[in-house]
């Protein structure tokens, strides 16, 4: 009954949403529609063109990503290993980090088992994103750190880049849909986030300074083996 509850909160979500969805894939198809006008009148010389079209193609098909990735109905929360969830994360990341020599430094301090209540696929999905938006913020050759521990009932997991950061102004926006200040972001990514945590009962805190660099500490009650009672 919970899970369906929780995703009939997530259609009522999209369904707030999709002013805006409709909003943000409008203007990408405007543009494709426009220039495959002019590709047919020939006006414009086709070749220079494929690469615009590429790109507004692949916003719409991130934005279907991302909020695929939110629709999905989440499947029963069981007890899952973050620290592992984590490290696949990192496997699957490394190579759009080393095509930007972003070093990523992963030590999950002591604990090699963080165990919570959660959604495997989805727990991938916020990592992915915070780790993505690490490199993204990345100079090339900057540094990406990842530590996992335990502190009172909680199971922490901390990002850091030594990126842009984020400005004060900004900081209070993060996690708004459509909140983006990347030519080919969606703002989606951290909105989407910041739901499934929530769901998870956890919270997202953010410690950021312009110029030097962006945390992003995830927190997760964990799950304690229920002792079987004599
Ligand atoms: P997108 O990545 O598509 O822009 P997100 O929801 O993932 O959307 O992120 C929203 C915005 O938050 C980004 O455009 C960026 O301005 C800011 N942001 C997120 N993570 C970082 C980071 N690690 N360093 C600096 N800015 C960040
Ligand atoms: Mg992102």
């Amino acid at each position: 009954a919970e899970k369906r509850l929780r995703q009939s909160e997530k259609l009522a979500i999209i369904g707030e949403l999709s002013a805006g969805v409709v909003h943000e894939i409008r203007n990408p198809l405007t543009s494709i529609k426009g220039f495959l006008q002019l590709m047919q009148a020939g006006t414009i010389n086709t070749t220079d063109y494929i690469q615009i079209l590429t790109t507004e193609v692949e916003r719409i098909e991130q934005i279907s990503n991302d909020l695929l990735a939110f629709a999905k109905p989440s499947d029963e929360l069981k007890p899952q290993n973050l620290v592992q969830i984590m490290h696949d994360v990192i496997f699957l990341m490394r190579g759009q980090a080393e095509r930007k020599h972003v070093d990523i430094d992963w030590t999950p301090s002591s604990d090699s088992t963080l165990t919570i209540l959660g959604d495997a696929s989805q727990l991938k999905q916020v990592l992915i994103n915070i780790v993505k938006n690490g490199i993204e913020a990345s100079k090339d050759g900057g540094k990406l750190k990842i530590t996992a521990s335990k502190t009172n009932g909680h199971a922490v997991i901390e990002i850091t880049d030594n990126g842009e950061g984020i400005p004060a102004d900004k900081l209070a926006k993060i996690g708004q849909s459509f909140f983006t200040t990347k030519e080919k972001g969606t703002g989606l990514g951290l909105m989407v986030s910041y739901k499934i945590v929530k769901n998870h009962h956890g919270k997202i805190t953010i410690d950021s300074k312009e110029g030097e660099g962006t945390t992003f500490r995830l927190h997760f009650p964990l799950f304690l083996k229920k002792v079987k009672e004599v």
